[in-house]
């Protein structure tokens, strides 16, 4: 038998998991990515001697990496250095009060004990559970392509279901082990920041605490994008054929199959076509009607993860006692989590964060300067201009020069704003969305985007909008779960092309 071309739109790292996948199960693969670099949302920055991670920052859940790279007989080492970040991160609250993430996290019990006595042994009880969820939960549900509830129907599953916490919310959940607000709102960020109010998402998602608490927050050398150009790399040795600055604008069809791609004016064909892009896009402005899997009104009624404004700044100076990630959190939480998610708008007073990578990785920046990426997650959607962003930007630096006790506007020396405007332009991205599809109830497994066209049989989705979700180790199991789903349908053939080595 013939070995079977595939397509892959977008060289996120979903659509790099997915054309490295299927190259392994022995698919020729062109890979076709609008920008001039791979990377997507994971795109760098650079200029004069500073650089920035545009997207992604913090590298959690450093098995998935592993378990990634080990499909291939390969290991994360031979590809870039990961060191954990000890402290992970920092909290600033209201009253100075700080919270340290350390590695050991006899900092953190410290502070906890002194805000809520006996708050710490409860966050061990909190993280046996966690660890339970996530070991479940990133090693079966996550894998599973979730195209019907029959995959569900597993003993072990089932029996978990109740204990998985399934259908309770994360703020009850996180509500019934801790009293004080700061210790509620350190276990509920990763969900304000990566989906949904707590109050709206499964206490499932628990499992978060045990990734950020447990496993630890993770750099690898030479930032995110360390990570895209491994799979860059990985890809190439497997013989896949990246095209960069190959916007796909449409395609033409026989049948109920797609023959061909269009792109920079010509027509690619091949066996299978995997669209890694944002799946509105080419479900709405790539696909006629006729073969569209959801209408306008059913993505209309989906509720979005944020988008956000981000600023990329490079300072002449070095700021004194700032960790690799602080987030500021010395505003009101709520009032924030309802301006991104209940009532869209620009929020009076919002939290942000900063990751300063120059603290960690030399190279990010010139001597005694300093790469800093100030992020504020706010609605997608939301009416984005020039003159808002100014605004915020010396909203959030009025603040951050006097939580750090420095000036930091007059050491700028290299200054880049991203929003909502962009998210689009550059990615397609619906709504100017992030970080995808938040993490609801309703929005969860089966009931996510299909990673299936209904009408077209050679037409598959991967990426942050598909199973299992936002994030990075997410989106590149979602190209695993693809690439399986395909050679079930297309079948597995002999590779291509010897494997180079590394
Ligand atoms: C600011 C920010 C911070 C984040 N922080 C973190 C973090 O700290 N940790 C974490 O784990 N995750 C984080 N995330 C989320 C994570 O980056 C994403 O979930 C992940 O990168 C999504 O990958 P993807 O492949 O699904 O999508 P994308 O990266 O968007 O890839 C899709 C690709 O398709 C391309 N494309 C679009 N249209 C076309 C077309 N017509 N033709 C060809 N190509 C097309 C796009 O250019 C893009 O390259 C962050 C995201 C953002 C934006």
């Amino acid at each position: 038998m013939e070995n079977k071309t595939a397509i892959v739109i977008g060289a996120g790292f979903a659509g790099l998991s997915a054309a490295i996948n299927l190259a392994d199960k022995g698919y020729k693969i062109t890979l076709l990515e609008k920008n001039n670099q791979v990377g997507g949302r994971a795109r760098i920055w650079s200029e004069n001697g500073f650089t920035f991670d545009m997207g992604p920052s913090w590298y959690w859940m450093p098995d998935v990496f592993e378990d990634f790279f080990a499909r291939f007989g390969k290991k994360v080492s031979d590809y870039y250095n990961l060191h954990r970040l000890d402290p992970g991160y920092e909290v600033y609250f209201p009253d100075n009060e700080i919270a340290t993430v350390d590695a050991s996290m006899e900092k953190l019990e410290e502070w906890m004990e002194k805000l809520e006595p006996g708050s710490f042994a409860k966050l061990e009880k909190f993280l046996v559970e966690a660890e339970y969820k996530y070991k479940v939960g990133i090693n079966d549900l996550v894998y599973k392509p979730s195209r019907s509830l029959t995959e569900f129907i597993d003993l072990r599953l089932l029996k978990g279901l109740v204990r998985m916490d399934v259908f309770s919310s994360m703020r009850k959940h996180v509500n019934a082990y801790f009293k004080h607000p700061y210790l509620r709102q350190l276990m509920e960020f990763p969900i304000l920041f990566l989906g949904a109010v707590p109050s709206n998402t499964p206490a499932l998602y628990s499992l978060m605490n045990y990734a950020d608490l447990k496993l630890g927050t993770w750099y690898p050398e030479g930032g995110m994008y360390s990570v895209v150009r491994a799979m860059e790399k990985l890809a190439i040795e497997y013989g896949v054929d990246i095209k960069v600055n190959s916007p796909v604008t449409g395609f033409t069809f026989n049948g109920n199959s797609i023959s061909g791609v269009t792109v920079n004016g010509e027509t690619l064909t091949a066996d299978v076509v995997v669209a890694g892009a944002d799946y509105h896009h080419v479900d709405k402005h790539l696909l006629p009607g006729k073969f569209s899997n959801y209408t306008e009104k059913y993505w209309k009624k989906r509720k979005m993860a944020p988008s956000s404004l981000l600023f990329y700044v490079g300072i002449d100076t070095q700021i004194k006692n700032m960790e690799h990630h602080t987030l500021y959190f010395d505003a009101p939480f709520d009032q924030h989590a309802d301006a991104i998610y209940t009532n869209p708008r620009w929020p009076e007073t919002p939290l942000y964060y900063v990751s300063n990578t120059s603290k960690t990785d030399t190279n990010a920046a010139p001597d005694g300067c300093e790469a800093l990426t100030f992020l504020i997650p706010l609605a997608p959607d939301l009416v984005d201009s020039e003159e808002m962003r100014e605004k915020y930007f010396h909203k959030i630096m009025d603040r951050f020069e006097a939580t750090m006790h420095q000036e930091i506007r007059k050491h700028v020396v290299v200054k880049r704003s991203y929003a909502m405007t962009d998210f689009v332009e550059d990615y397609n991205a619906f709504k100017g969305n992030a970080y995808g599809l938040a993490n609801t109830l309703d929005q969860t497994a089966i009931l996510k985007p299909s990673l299936k066209n209904k009408h077209l049989k050679n037409l598959f989705y991967t990426g942050q909008l598909t199973v299992p979700g936002p994030g990075v180790p997410p989106s590149i199991i979602s190209g695993i779960v693809v690439a399986e789903e395909i050679s079930k349908e297309f079948g597995v053939f002999p590779q291509q092309k010897p494997k180079l080595s590394v």
